[in-house]
């Protein structure tokens, strides 16, 4: 290898195999090599390695070395989500199936469903857990840190609540889809860490699949370089993270879990949480982050990258096509032919030519690009476990595309 040369690669470091809960069982090693390519990501942390199934589904891929696996040019790492203490979710990344057994093989006794789901529970407290980590050379994080339910921060003041001694061995926080680094960057004590911005998917659709992503300066596709990444040792580094709008987060905003009325914070407070409905308000991400906030508007450490929110392509031409959500064959062959022509999402989305574009696709497509790329996509934000909606600047027009017979919706459980 020559000095100096710096590769730079999109990885997706946070998603679920078929043997997580209420996960696709299209969340199968091949499935998710072939279609990480056609969202533009170089790199995907294959979740679930402490389950004997899918670490046999992993052990079908070519092995790079001792922590870095492909499959049809997609690049693999080990890594996990596991609840613990409070059922907070943390994520970790392993240096290699070696540390994965000597890992499980310290939580077993804590563990009752370790061999049943890919997210197992442990009765370990976040510093515990950190501690078996630090051991076996593992990183490990708090996931999607500002979520209402089994996050970091809906249950512990700060880093030093959850983990203890063990609070500077964190090294990053995942943000979630409801978060960006202007809101997290309020908070001091995340200064210091990495922020990784992953898509938690549980299908490999593609407005699931790599929907946030990091960007990293690497020399390698590897796992050592990646850790150094994360780390931001040895000149390797964050360079973007990418995401949803925080606005399209499914616990944005304060609202209600049944009915999905939204209410400030000082309405929620004043009705104790209740909603008119009679069913609970659950704190939005927004709130919680500008309760916990050190600043009123966010500082940046110098290491941080930039953050671009990017709507799914997929997303984009439902709103464009007319369509009521984005797994009809109709999206289906419009996000196709774009993505077979231009190579990936992340090309058609950010890079290519709007006049190339107008020559693949529809007008209405082309247009809703332009106006993504234009920032004038409205979205009405999410709360109370509902995600945002989109809305493009003159969507009376564009629904009036004709669709064609064929057009046949197919399940929304599938995903
Ligand atoms: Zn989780
Ligand atoms: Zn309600």
């Amino acid at each position: 290898m020559f000095w100096g040369i710096v590769l730079i690669i999109n990885a997706d470091l946070h998603i679920h195999s078929r043997f997580s809960g209420a996960t696709s069982e299209k969340m199968n090693i091949q499935t998710i090599s072939t279609e990480a390519p056609r969202k533009g990501v170089d790199v995907v942390a294959t979740g679930d390695c402490l389950h004997s199934g899918w670490l046999k589904e992993i052990s079908q891929c070519e092995v790079i070395d001792e922590g870095t696996f492909e499959l049809n040019g997609t690049r693999f790492i080990l890594s996990t989500e596991i609840e613990a203490e409070k059922r907070v979710h943390h994520l970790l990344y392993f240096p290699s199936i070696t540390a994965v057994w000597d890992f499980k093989e310290r939580i077993k006794s804590k563990s009752k469903n370790l061999e049943n789901d890919g997210r197992p529970n442990v009765h370990l407290s976040g510093e515990q857990l950190a501690e078996i980590a630090r051991d076996v050379d593992a990183l490990i994080g708090p996931a999607h840190a500002f979520t209402p339910f089994t996050a970091m921060y809906a249950y512990f003041n700060s880093l030093n609540d959850c983990y203890g001694d063990l609070a500077d061995y964190v090294s990053f926080v995942e943000l979630g889809l409801s978060a960006d680094s202007d809101f997290a960057d309020k908070i001091k004590e995340l200064h210091r860490l990495t922020f990784l911005t992953n898509s938690d998917c549980h299908s490999p659709h593609p407005v699931r699949l790599a929907r946030e992503f990091n960007r990293f300066d690497v020399k390698d596709t590897t796992f050592n370089e990646l850790k150094k990444a994360i780390l931001r040792i040895n000149g390797n580094k964050p360079v973007l993270n990418v995401g949803l709008p925080p606005q399209e987060g499914k616990y944005h905003e304060s609202a209600c879990i049944s009915c999905h009325t939204h209410y400030t914070l000082e309405e929620a407070e004043r009705r104790r949480w209740k909603c008119s409905c009679g069913k609970r308000i659950k704190k939005g991400v927004k709130d919680r982050i500008n309760q916990k906030a050190d600043f009123a508007e966010p500082v940046h450490p110098e290491h941080r990258p930039k953050y671009i929110h990017l709507i799914p392509l997929a997303e984009i031409i439902t709103k464009a096509v007319g369509q009521y959500n984005p797994f009809t064959q109709t999206v289906t062959k419009r996000w196709s032919e774009l993505v077979d022509a231009f190579g990936s999402e992340i090309n058609v989305l950010l890079d290519v030519d709007i006049q190339d574009i107008s020559k693949v696709t529809v007008p209405a497509v082309t247009e809703a690009i332009q106006a993504f790329r234009d920032k004038k996509v409205i979205i009405l934000p999410g709360g109370g476990g509902e995600y945002g909606k989109i809305e493009l600047p003159s969507s009376e027009q564009l629904v009036q595309i004709p669709i064609g017979p064929s057009d046949t919706q197919t399940s929304l459980s599938d995903y």
